[in-house]
């Protein structure tokens, strides 16, 4: 399974290529096929805050329901957290969203 390029339309871009591609307000990555930029569009950003409002939510949840002699699982629950939050974007670029023309391009 291969993503299409906006530039060239070749089938240019592997699912772990894509995720690397990072989102629509970075540089993006090259196409390996004509060389011009690309990057993950919208849905990776929707995605993306959903994905961290929900993590926000869940370690206020920890923090206020764990107390202080519970300090070390509390720590180590939020930092899976955080953990898992990262890998769920990153998968979600991997299979989800399409390929666009980053804002930011070189000149
Ligand atoms: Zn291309």
């Amino acid at each position: 399974m291969k993503y299409t390029c906006p530039h060239c339309g070749e089938k240019a871009f592997t699912p772990l290529q894509k995720a690397l591609a990072g989102s629509y307000r970075s540089m993006g990555k090259p196409c390996p096929h004509c060389g011009k930029r690309c990057c993950n569009g919208m849905a990776s950003i929707y995605f993306d805050s959903i994905v961290s409002v929900i993590a926000f939510v869940l370690i206020m949840i920890i923090y206020f329901k764990f107390d202080a002699s519970q300090k070390m699982q509390s720590s180590i629950l939020i930092t899976a957290i955080i953990g898992i939050s990262i890998v769920l974007s990153f998968v979600f670029r991997m299979f989800f969203g399409k390929l666009v023309e980053p804002i930011r391009r070189m000149q």
